[in-house]
């Protein structure tokens, strides 16, 4: 799950990270008030959306009055801020942060993210901060430093200090840097996060170290014991889709293709993935449906993929294991007959009482393409797309 950036800085301050003074508004109204109370002579207007990259995309302004605070506020609220995180139709700016301007002497980057092969928080750093941090990853991988966190020990000083130290922050900033980068990861370790990123951190005229921006991202399967985290979500800034399937229990994730899937089982939905591309389709969805698909659920199921004004065919690729065939098989008659399906639509299901659920298929008297192998199947599905079914 991600979050806003003035959320992130209301939990790094928090865990004392120095973050700047900022109120996060609503409105133009709101903006120009929280101005006020903030004081000048430097505002920063920030566009809030769930996606980086905002400063280049026009998303984050610097202002010298409370007339160009409104000025920014009007252009960037109800904007569709168009970054490379956002995709080519944007995202709609619904949420500003007002901002105290800092006086930026050195953008730094710092972040942290759970690395699967030694199984620690890795902490990364730059001195090359600010809007071209993939740049530099990209062209100047040096560049960027790393440690691996002992987790039974958290960041230590000495370490904290080397990395601070290696990204350019002065001696006399060292302390400073280190309550910032402790900070960061003991919120990062009590939140559950998955990505902690503040860039840029920067170094102030007068030595002060700042967060000036802040991205976490959270680890869904512990959101149950992060009430607080949970409160932060803003399905606003999530796939219509995705927020749908989330009532019902359903693993979905919206894709760019035309060919809707619905499988059981993470791995078989995404070899299911593989396979329509292998045979030159594009999945409109990954779609694990769980173990305990009902009628109800495949109905839901159908429904979400079928709003989708793309979606050129379907294919439904059930194992038949605890689940059995001819429960799924009653689900997709339920639910094409629900729907009203109009885009063909394949099936493949193997295993208890696969013969049942596809008799019941085939008595069903609906235009269902049945298939017996991935490939088969694949083949099917992607001939049908192509509108050759
Ligand atoms: P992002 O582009 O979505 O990562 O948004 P950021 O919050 O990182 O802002 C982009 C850039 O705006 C930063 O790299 C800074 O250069 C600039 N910026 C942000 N806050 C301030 C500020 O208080 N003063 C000044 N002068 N620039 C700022
Ligand atoms: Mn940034």
């Amino acid at each position: 799950m991600k979050i806003h950036e003035y959320q992130g800085k209301e939990i790094l301050r928090k865990f004392g990270v120095t973050v700047p003074r900022g109120i996060p508004c609503m409105s133009v109204d709101e903006a120009v008030k929280a101005a006020e109370e903030l004081g000048g002579p430097v505002w920063v207007v920030k566009a809030q959306i769930h996606a980086g990259g905002r400063g280049k995309g026009g998303g984050v302004k610097v202002a010298k009055s409370i007339e160009q605070v409104k000025e920014y506020a009007e252009q960037i609220m109800g904007m569709q801020l168009i970054t490379h995180q956002t995709g080519p139709e944007g995202q709609k700016v619904r949420r500003l942060l007002i901002e105290e301007g800092a006086d930026i002497k050195k953008e730094l980057y710092v972040s942290l993210v759970t690395d699967r092969v030694t199984q620690k928080v890795v902490l990364m750093a730059s001195s090359e901060g600010g809007m071209d941090i993939e740049e530099v990853a990209h062209s100047n991988p040096e560049k960027i430093h790393s440690i691996a966190i002992d987790p039974a020990v958290g960041l230590t000083d000495a370490e904290a200090d080397d990395i601070s130290t290696k990204i350019g922050i002065p001696a006399e900033s060292l302390p400073e840097a280190r309550q910032n980068l402790k900070g960061l990861y003991q919120a990062y370790w009590d939140t559950d996060s998955s990505l902690a990123e503040i860039n840029p951190l920067i170094l102030t005229g007068n030595g002060k170290v700042i967060a000036l921006d802040a991205k976490f991202n959270f680890d869904a399967n512990a959101l149950f014991r992060q009430p607080e985290i949970m409160a932060y979500r803003d399905i606003d800034e999530e796939d219509p889709a995705e927020v749908e399937a989330s009532k019902f229990d359903l693993a979905y994730i919206s894709l760019d293709g035309n060919i809707g899937c619905l499988v059981n089982g993470a791995g078989l939905a995404m070899a299911t993935m593989d396979t329509i591309k292998l045979f030159g389709g594009e999945p409109a969805n990954f779609l694990d449906v769980g173990g305990g698909a009902t009628a109800e659920k495949v109905t839901e199921a159908f429904k979400i993929m079928l709003k989708n004004p793309g979606l050129k065919a379907i294919l439904v690729n059930i194992f038949g294991g605890i689940m059995r065939c001819d429960v799924i098989a009653e689900g997709v008659i339920t639910a094409s007959k629900a729907v009203s399906l109009q885009v063909p639509l394949v099936v493949r299901m193997k295993g208890t009482n696969e013969d049942l659920g596809k008799k019941m298929l085939a008595d069903s008297g609906l235009p269902i393409i049945a298939a017996d192998t991935m490939e088969d199947a694949a083949k099917a599905v992607v001939a049908a797309a192509a509108g050759n079914a």
